[in-house]
C-alpha cells in the first residue's frame, strides 16, 4: 500500500497548486483527478478557455467595428468559428500539459480515477487504495441546472457546452446574467448571434457595486445584448427549437431561441466522495464545513476552492491551496479574504476589490467615496477606449481603503495594484501620493484617489 504525507482529490487551480506547494515543501505527495486531463475546471472548461474566446471575439468585432477609424479597411473579412475554437483547444491543451509537467518536475504522482474516503485515512481510486496522512478535498464545483431544462449541450447548454459549440447560434437566449452569463453573451454577441438575457434578480452581476453592474449593463445593451431583469423562467418547451415561459409579475412571456445557455450558478461537487465512511458531514447546499484552518471535521482531511464556502474564483482556490499544504508542513499562513478580487472579462472589464458601496453602508461605516471617468484620461482617449471609471470608497476618518471599482479598460491588469493596496492596509492618501507613468490608464486610480481627501486634477 503507497503511503503518502499529502493526497490530494481534483488537480483543478485549488488542488493542483496545493499538490505543488505541499511537494515544494518536501512531503510526499500525489493527486487524484478523474477526468483525463489536469487543471480542473478552470484550466478545461473555465476561465482558459472562456478567456481565449473571449480574446479571439473581441479581436474579430475591434476590426470590424473599429477598424476604418482607426485608419485601416479589410476587405473579405470573414468568421472562421472552427478555427477559434481550435485556437481555444490548442491554448487549454497548452496548460493541461504544462500541469502534468510540473507534476513530474515536483515528483507528484497523478493517480487517475475516481477518489473516494474509504477511511479516515483511506482513498479508493480505480480499485486500488491510497493511503495518506493527510487529505485535501479540492472536487470543485458543477453548474446547477434547471429541472425543466436539463442539460443536452446542444440547446440546452451549460458554461461547458457554450465553450464547445460547432456553429454561433443565431438567437441565444442566456438564462442568468452573472458573470459566466455575461462573458460567454459577450463571445456570442460579437460572433454574430442575437443575445437575450432572462434575469431574475433585478441587476446583472450581483458580486459587483451597483454601479459597475448598471454600467456593464449599459455597455453590453449598447453592444446589442438585451436584458430581462426581474424576469423568472419557469418552464421550457424544447419540442421545436427552444420557447421558455417566462413570468415577470403578474404577466406571462415566451422567449424563443436555437439555443438556450443555462447560466444560473454553479455547486459544490460533493457527491459520490464518501464523506460518510470519514464521518465528514456537508452543508444543506453541499458545502463542506471547516474551520479557520481548512480543517473539516476530521482534522488531517481539509476541503478547499469551489467546496467550500466563498467566492468561486480559481485564485481565491489557489489561494486556499498554498495555504492549506503551508499548515499541514507546519508553516502558519494566513489570508486575507477582503483582497481577492473578482472580474468580468467582458468590454468594457469590471474588477473590484474590497467592499461594495452596498455593503459600506449595510455596515454602517463612515465613508467618503471618488469616481474619475475614463474619458478624462489621456490613454483611454488614444486608444479610443473611454467607457468606464474608477470609483474608491475610503473610511472616512483613517482614510483606509475600504473597496475599489473599476469599469474600464484592462481592469481585469489595473484592479491588481488596488488589491496590493487593499492587502497592506493602504489609506487612499498612499494611492493618491504614487508617482504613475503617464500616459497610462492607471492614473485613473491615483485621479480617483485625489478625488477622495484632495481634489483630482483632470476633471
Ligand atoms: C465558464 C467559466 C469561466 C470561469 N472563469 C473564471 C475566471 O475568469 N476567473 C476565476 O477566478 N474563476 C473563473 N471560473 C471559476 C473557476 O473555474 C473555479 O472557481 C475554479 O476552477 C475552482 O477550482 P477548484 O480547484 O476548487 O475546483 P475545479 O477547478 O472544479 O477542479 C476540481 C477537479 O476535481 C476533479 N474531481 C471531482 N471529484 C473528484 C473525485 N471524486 N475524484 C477525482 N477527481 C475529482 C474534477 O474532475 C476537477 O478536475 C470560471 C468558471 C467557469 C465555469
Amino acid at each position: 500500500m503507497n503511503m503518502y504525507d499529502v493526497v490530494v482529490i481534483g488537480s483543478g487551480p485549488g488542488g493542483y497548486v496545493a499538490a505543488i506547494r505541499a511537494a515544494q515543501l518536501g512531503l510526499k505527495t500525489a493527486c487524484i483527478e478523474k477526468s483525463p486531463t489536469l487543471g480542473g475546471t478552470c484550466l478545461n472548461v473555465g476561465c482558459i478557455p472562456s478567456k481565449a474566446l473571449l480574446h479571439s471575439s473581441e479581436f474579430y468585432w475591434q476590426v470590424k467595428k473599429e477598424g476604418a477609424e482607426q485608419g485601416f479597411k479589410i476587405q473579405g473579412l470573414q468568421l472562421d468559428f472552427l478555427q477559434m475554437m481550435a485556437r481555444k483547444e490548442k491554448t487549454v491543451q497548452g496548460f493541461t500539459k504544462g500541469i502534468e509537467g510540473l507534476f513530474k518536475k515536483n515528483k507528484i504522482d497523478w493517480i487517475q480515477g475516481h477518489g473516494k474516503l474509504k477511511g479516515p485515512h483511506q482513498i479508493e481510486v480505480g480499485g486500488q487504495v491510497v493511503e495518506a496522512k493527510n487529505i485535501i478535498l479540492a472536487t470543485g464545483s458543477e453548474p446547477i441546472s434547471l429541472p425543466f431544462l436539463p442539460f443536452d449541450e446542444k440547446k440546452v447548454l451549460s458554461s461547458t457546452g457554450a465553450l464547445a459549440l460547432t456553429s454561433v447560434p443565431k438567437k441565444l437566449l442566456i438564462v442568468g446574467a452573472g458573470i459566466i452569463g455575461v462573458e460567454l453573451g459577450s463571445v456570442y454577441q460579437r460572433l454574430g448571434s442575437e443575445v437575450v438575457f432572462i434575469e431574475f434578480l433585478d441587476r446583472i452581476c450581483p458580486g459587483f457595486d451597483l454601479s459597475l453592474s448598471k454600467g456593464l449593463q449599459k455597455s453590453l445593451t449598447a453592444q446589442g445584448m438585451v436584458f430581462h431583469l426581474s424576469h423568472k423562467v419557469v418552464k421550457a418547451d424544447l419540442s421545436q427549437g427552444i420557447d421558455l415561459t417566462v413570468q415577470s409579475g403578474n404577466e406571462e412571456t415566451h422567449f424563443t431561441g436555437d439555443a438556450v445557455l443555462v447560466a444560473v450558478g454553479r455547486r459544490p461537487y460533493s457527491g459520490n466522495l464518501g464523506l460518510e465512511t470519514a464521518g465528514i458531514q456537508k452543508d444543506s447546499k453541499g458545502f463542506i464545513p471547516i474551520d479557520g484552518m481548512f480543517r473539516t471535521s476530521q482534522p488531517h482531511i481539509y476541503a478547499i476552492g469551489d467546496l467550500v464556502e466563498g467566492p468561486m474564483l480559481a485564485h481565491k482556490a489557489s489561494e486556499e491551496g498554498v495555504a492549506v499544504a503551508e499548515l499541514i508542513a507546519g508553516h502558519r499562513p494566513s489570508i486575507d479574504y477582503i483582497a481577492i478580487p473578482n472580474v468580468a472579462y467582458t468590454h468594457p472589464e469590471a474588477a473590484a476589490v474590497g467592499l461594495t458601496e452596498e455593503e459600506v453602508k449595510a455596515r454602517g461605516i463612515p465613508y467618503k467615496v471618488s469616481q474619475f471617468p475614463f474619458k478624462a484620461n489621456s490613454r483611454a482617449r488614444c486608444v479610443g477606449d473611454e467607457e468606464g471609471f474608477v470609483k474608491i470608497l475610503a473610511e472616512a476618518n483613517s482614510r483606509r481603503l475600504l473597496g475599489i471599482h473599476i469599469l474600464g479598460p484592462h481592469a481585469s491588469e489595473l484592479i491588481a495594484e488596488p488589491v496590493l493596496a487593499m492587502q497592506l492596509k493602504a489609506t487612499a492618501d498612499q494611492l493618491a501620493d504614487t508617482c504613475y507613468a503617464h500616459p497610462t490608464l492607471s492614473e485613473t486610480i491615483k485621479e480617483a484617489a485625489l478625488g477622495l481627501f484632495k481634489a483630482p486634477i483632470h476633471i
